[in-house]
């Protein structure tokens, strides 16, 4: 019998345990002293901002690496390159989620769900939902929050979620996103829309 698949699938797991890890522990709690770290508040503090991808493919090129070797003696050549392709590949699936997260509007429940749970990551509970692509850690750690209607500040909002010509968030969102602007008034009447003619984000 042969093992392959279980360890894709071990690989897999093992990934989606140090996507929440790193991004609590090493990311968050660490509070800027180490450089994955650094990248990932400089994220929090600017959404548009990502880490640069080869700086991302050179690190997990390395650690992969140095992992890879490790474990092909541990367990053999083709035990690891399973174990190693699952984690790999679920690796590369969550940067892929994690940008299109705040770069592309949802299309189905999973695209959905993983933009309302990370969004509360962001902008309402930075110590809560660490995960991106499952909320298993998140519930294991009890750091799971339901997301109810995620309040987005402006300068983070992403451009699939804003209704440019009022600023606030596209009705096919309204229920689950609210654009939160400082100092204005969030949702205008619609007397007062109507009266004032349309409301332009300055
Ligand atoms: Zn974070
Ligand atoms: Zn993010």
């Amino acid at each position: 019998m042969s093992y392959s698949p279980l360890l894709a699938f071990a690989g897999a797991a093992t990934w989606s345990f140090a996507e929440y890890a790193l991004h609590n522990w090493y990311g968050h709690v660490a509070k800027g002293r180490n450089a994955f770290s650094r990248e990932h508040l400089a994220h929090h503090a600017d959404s548009h901002y990502f880490a640069a991808t080869s700086k991302k493919v050179r690190t997990a090129v390395a650690v992969i690496g140095i992992a890879s070797v490790a474990l092909a003696f541990a367990i053999g050549l083709i035990n690891m390159l399973w174990f190693s392709g699952g984690f790999s590949v679920m690796y590369v699936a969550y940067e892929l989620i994690h940008r299109r997260t705040h770069t592309h509007a949802p299309r189905g429940w999973y695209s959905r769900w993983t933009r309302r749970h990370h969004f509360v990551h962001h902008y309402t509970s930075p110590k809560m939902n660490h995960g991106v692509t499952s909320p298993l850690w998140d519930i294991v750690f009890r750091t799971y929050e339901k997301p109810g209607l995620v309040r987005v500040p402006e300068k983070h909002a992403p451009a699939w979620l804003v209704d440019p010509e009022t600023g606030d968030a596209k009705a096919e969102y309204a229920d689950d996103y609210e654009v939160s602007r400082r100092g204005r008034r969030r949702r205008p009447t619609p007397a007062v829309t109507e009266a004032a003619g349309p409301i332009h984000a300055t």
